[in-house]
């Protein structure tokens, strides 16, 4: 009998799954019994997202008691089952491996980020699925197929919003390991920021900007380098925060990662703390990525709308996100600048205000996150993925019963 438990809410809590039960296989067997005999089955993993992309009609599935394995093999580590950067990064570390990246906190699991698109900054650093070398995924039949980087379907399994079927194991490319030292500086002022985008998102490994649109006091540009060199953030003006760390108006409570010292790479890329509660909690997050090359057009854009976006919002932070070939990638053959938004957990308040920024961000091909709140036409979203239709019929050989489909994808893909 396969064990089943209530599905709960995201994260945040502004997303009630609306499916019955989450089915709990205990192996691979079980798992391949619960694709046969359910009509409507999505995976939810660490529930990190902030729409409907993981519920389902019926039942969702969790590989929570499925066993894990990391195996580190040269520069390659293989995956199974649910594991979270925090539990994958130290254990690469102790080999003297390291991802090329990480998001914003480790908490999430290495299958949802990378099934959508998550990233972290970085002007050369792809999102963490571009560090995928091969996806092994089970299909509506309960068979297993392997992707591998090169293969003609890979860019689809690579990034597939879990369109193709429930991602078993994944290869990810690993590098040696490297220290991060990071600062995050006050003082920079929004021109010189906007001005040369290049200059300060390429000045180092990975450098995020928070801003809330208007009061300057509240713009940190935070700064993370593997060569240890951030005198390029004070030759801008820029001036130390310490232990004084405000995101906005996030209530950040001791949850960032050590700031002013060099640190292996897993404990300084997230900003926040495996250990701590991430962001604020009480929140919903939008994200936008526009192509880097209209970056300071598309930012004047949306802070024409700051008054709107006042009320609703906690941060904006800035990142960059280096191209890839992965057919439903934000940065699919583009260098993008991410705008993203923490706002207040006002479901009302945010579907409010999101209309007016995605037609301020329409004249760049803006493309959403997927696993974020947006309210973007599906056709819209469509016109901006040149392969959207190899995506599509991947997903229908993959899946010809449409198992895996739900609301969040027949919405935004047509699927
Ligand atoms: C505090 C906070 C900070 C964040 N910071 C960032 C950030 O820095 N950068 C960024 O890009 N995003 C960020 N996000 C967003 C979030 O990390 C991503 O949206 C990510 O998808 C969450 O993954 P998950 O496993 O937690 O979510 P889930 O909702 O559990 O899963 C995400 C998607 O992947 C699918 N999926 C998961 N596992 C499988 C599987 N085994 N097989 C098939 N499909 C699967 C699910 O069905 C779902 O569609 C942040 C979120 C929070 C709450």
């Amino acid at each position: 009998m396969i064990q089943t438990r209530e599905p709960g809410a995201t994260w945040s809590g502004n997303h009630r799954y609306a499916a019955e039960k989450v089915l709990l296989p205990s192996d691979l067997d079980e798992l391949a019994a619960v694709v046969a005999s359910t009509p409507s089955l999505r995976v939810q993993a660490t529930r990190h997202t902030f729409n409907d992309i993981a519920d389902a009609d019926t039942a969702l599935v969790s590989l929570e008691r499925l066993p894990v394995r990391i195996e580190i093999d040269g520069d390659r580590v293989r995956v199974e089952g649910l594991v979270t950067f925090a539990e994958l990064a130290p254990v690469l570390e102790a080999e003297g491996r390291a991802l090329h990246n990480l998001g914003s906190l480790p908490h999430i699991s290495v299958v949802g980020a990378t099934a959508t698109g998550t990233h972290g900054s970085g002007l050369r650093n792809g999102n963490l699925s571009s560090a995928l070398r091969a996806v092994e995924i089970m299909d509506a039949a309960g068979g297993i197929r392997r992707f591998e980087a090169g293969e003609p379907l890979f860019p689809a399994a690579a990034l597939s919003l879990g369109a193709l079927g429930v991602v078993t194991a994944v290869e990810l490319r690993t590098e040696p390991t490297y220290a991060v030292t990071q600062e995050a500086f006050t003082g920079v002022a929004w021109d010189d920021i906007v001005g040369d985008v290049e200059r300060v998102f390429g000045g180092a490994r990975s450098v995020s900007v928070f801003t809330t649109w208007g009061e300057p006091a509240h713009d940190l540009v935070w700064a993370k380098s593997d060569d240890g060199d951030l005198s390029w953030v004070e030759a801008l003006g820029g001036r130390p925060v310490g232990d004084d760390i405000h995101l906005g108006r996030i209530r950040t409570v001791d949850n960032t990662t050590p700031r002013g010292t060099a640190g292996p790479w897993h404990t300084r890329l997230p900003h926040f703390r495996a250990d701590a509660l991430p962001s604020d909690g009480d929140e919903i997050q939008s994200e936008y990525f526009v192509p880097l090359a209209s970056a300071r057009e598309a930012l004047a854009a949306v802070r024409d709308l700051a008054s709107t976006i006042d009320p609703h919002l906690l941060v904006t932070e800035l990142r960059t996100v280096a191209a890839d070939e992965l057919w439903l990638s934000p940065a699919y053959r583009r260098d993008v600048m991410a705008i993203h938004f923490t706002w207040r957990n006002d479901t009302d308040g945010v579907l409010s205000v999101l209309p007016a920024i995605e037609e301020a961000l329409a004249p760049f091909d803006a493309r959403p996150h997927w696993g974020k709140a947006f309210t973007m036409p599906g056709e819209r979203i469509r016109s901006t993925l040149p392969h959207v239709e190899d995506f599509l019929a991947a997903a229908r050989e993959a899946d010809p019963r449409g198992v895996f489909r739900n609301d969040y994808l027949r919405r935004t893909l047509g699927l």
